[in-house]
């Protein structure tokens, strides 16, 4: 696993899987929309120009006459692109009244890693129904998980999630660039409208500025709304035959359980289940079918009565909105940024003056602990800097995507932390992060220093067995990394993997199973030095595939070193030194004992004999006297 041919193929293999091309389509057709307001409204045909569904009431008191436009929805993923901590966007279905007022807000499907069970979906659900009632004017500001929400006609103080900030701040961008989006295009709101001007309950389509509006100018087909309206037809009839060919092209995949035959005339892909899709209805069903019975005409009476001018809207650019938002965050973290970037600093100094670093097998202890209670405490459990195989599958799920990497920007620590490790892979090696700024690398190895205080000695593997089972970290790797693409749903599972959401992210407060694996690797470190660093985990994998960039041998050496010298190699607790004396940088996790070793004469071969032979009483007799 060691040979640089086999971390080439792995690192080639990141960089090909990185260029696999993949997208995210919306995951309801205009069938699923049918059902889930079948006793609200009548869905019109997908629109030429935004990927939204006009929503229509019939009068009835008189079905033959004109359906009233009231509302469009949309799968928020079909119209913006924004991306949660796991680089794929969060799904939200919103209806948006002809105001620019959010009658609802439904999550139907999200990958963010923390929240992935039925209990961290609810409390996202939860998030994403405070926009209800809120308009595209609103300014949003998101406060604790413990504050309670309020709002008044121009700005919402929503009740955040709980270790999910990130996530937050990426659902609140998805909804409301996503509903100034379509205000700007379907409802013809500009920033100098006044909620005065929105039109009554009682307008007619004709009466809506949209129904003014000329038609979009597209080959295909005009707005639904705009025929409807010179259509005299009953609504039903009508909306059906406004099936465009852009609303028959329109790639949608529909699980068979909301849509169970297959329409002529669609298209083949309209009704092709992948298992995401499945989930998503699975979830729309199980716990959002209530859609049809939540109040959304209730939703539509909340008060209107927004005075004077309107707000700005707030999100006209998604990539503004998404810039202005992490220098926010950035600089709110200032001080946390400057604590990080001092321990850096020191940490960069110390490993640039390794040998006076470690020139005392005391002080580098004394150093060593130090700094791993900083790792531990400040870059895991407080800041939580956790860097984790997840930042690299999210990061190669949005560039696969046509995303980008700045939604790693709302994360400074976890930003910060991987151009530092980046920049010091280069110089050496994956030991810096490994050795010194992973939290749960430092818990482990702190809990290995209480063990043997207490008198627990770590095993030492055979040579040939340490050898073997470190492959397996790499198939763990590749394994991970082959899934996202071939079985999405397995590799949401296997991140899992990793204990360092359930150690560091929640301080094992979790479901039990997680907790006990979370225990088991650690006790693994208890029973074999860094068992899981050194056999299991993918993140460390991924860094040592990728150690070949790594150019400096900076671990001193003689010439003695394995011949005959054994003393490093026996006493390197990664056994990353080989019989030769050669390091094996992909294992080596910078500890620096072998470097405190080098300049000991009380430990070190070539040294223990200089010391002798220097010392050594040569008698040397002068008559009458022995000096
Ligand atoms: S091998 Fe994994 S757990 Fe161990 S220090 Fe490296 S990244 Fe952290
Ligand atoms: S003792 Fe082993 S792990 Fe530590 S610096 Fe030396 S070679 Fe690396």
């Amino acid at each position: 696993m060691n040979h640089p041919i086999v971390r080439l193929l792995l690192a080639v293999g990141l960089l090909w899987l990185g260029v696999l091309p993949q997208s995210y389509a919306g995951m309801l057709a205009k069938d699923d929309l049918e059902k889930l307001f079948e006793d609200q409204y009548v869905v019109g045909e997908i629109q030429p120009d935004l990927p939204i569904y006009p929503l229509f009431v019939i009068n009835p008191a008189a079905p033959e006459s004109k359906p009233e436009l009231k509302a469009y929805v949309f799968e928020t993923n079909e119209v913006v692109s924004v991306r949660g901590y796991s680089g794929k966007p969060v799904n939200i279905l919103v209806v948006i009244d002809l105001s620019g007022r959010l009658l609802s807000a439904k999550l139907i499907d999200h990958k963010e890693p923390i929240f992935l069970d039925s209990y961290g979906t609810s409390k996202l659900t939860e998030f994403a129904a405070q926009y209800k009632g809120l308009t595209v004017r609103h300014s949003i500001e998101i406060n604790k998980a413990t504050d309670t929400p309020s709002r008044n006609e121009s700005a919402a103080y929503l009740r955040g999630i709980h270790r999910g900030t990130i996530t937050a701040k990426a659902i609140n961008r998805t909804i409301m660039s996503a509903a100034a989006k379509v205000a700007l295009a379907k409802l013809k709101i500009n920033i100098t409208d006044s909620f005065d001007e929105k039109p009554t309950e009682n307008q007619s389509t004709a009466q809506h500025p949209n129904a003014d509006a000329k038609p979009v100018a597209t080959p295909l087909s005009a707005p639904a709304e705009t025929k409807l309206a010179d259509n005299p037809k009953p609504a039903m009839a009508a909306v059906a035959e406004e099936k465009t060919s852009v609303a028959e092209t329109t790639v949608k995949q529909v699980s068979p359980s909301v849509v169970p035959e297959k329409k002529s005339g669609e298209s083949a892909e309209k009704t092709t289940e992948t298992p995401a899709d499945s989930r998503a209805t699975e979830k729309l069903e199980g716990t959002d079918r209530s859609i049809e019975n939540q109040p959304i005409h209730e939703a539509g009476t909340v008060p209107h009565d927004v005075p004077g001018k309107a707000e700005q809207i707030n999100y006209l650019s998604e990539d503004q909105d998404a810039r202005r938002e992490w220098m926010n965050l950035w600089q709110s973290r200032g001080l946390d940024i400057a604590i990080l970037l001092s321990g850096l600093l020191i940490l960069s100094l110390g490993l640039i003056a390794q040998k006076r670093f470690s020139a005392s097998s005391k002080r580098l202890r004394i150093l060593r602990t130090a700094y791993l209670l900083f790792t531990l405490g400040f870059i895991g459990w407080y800041a939580q800097g956790q860097l984790t195989i997840v930042n690299i599958t999210a990061a190669l799920e949005s560039l696969t995507t046509g995303g980008d990497l700045s939604f790693l920007m709302n994360d400074p620590m976890t930003v910060i932390l991987w151009l530092f490790v980046g920049l010091t892979l280069l110089v050496w090696g994956r030991g810096t992060f490994c050795g010194w700024l992973c939290p749960f690398g430092a818990l482990q190895e702190l809990i290995s220093l209480v063990a043997n205080a207490i008198g627990i000695r770590q095993r030492r593997l055979r040579a040939a067995l340490d050898a073997k089972l470190k492959w397996v970290k790499y198939l763990v790797l590749a394994t991970l990394l082959a899934s996202l693409y071939v079985a999405p749903r397995f590799a949401e599972k296997a991140v899992e993997i990793e204990p360092f959401k359930t150690a560091i992210s929640f301080y094992f407060q979790r479901d039990w199973p997680y907790v006990l694996w979370a225990v088991a690797c650690l006790f693994l470190g208890v029973v074999v030095y860094r068992g899981y660093c050194r056999y299991i985990c993918p993140l460390g994998a991924a860094l040592a595939s990728v150690n070949f960039l790594q150019r400096w041998s900076w671990i001193p050496r003689r010439e003695a070193c394995g011949t005959p010298c054994q003393s490093c190699r026996h006493r390197c607790e990664y056994q990353a030194i080989a019989p030769t004396g050669k390091i094996n940088y992909s294992e080596c996790f910078q500890c620096l004992d072998c470097v405190s070793i080098y300049q000991d004469d009380q430990r070190c071969l070539p040294l223990i004999q200089e010391r002798k032979a220097s010392s050594r009483v040569i008698p040397v007799h002068v008559t009458g006297f022995t000096v």
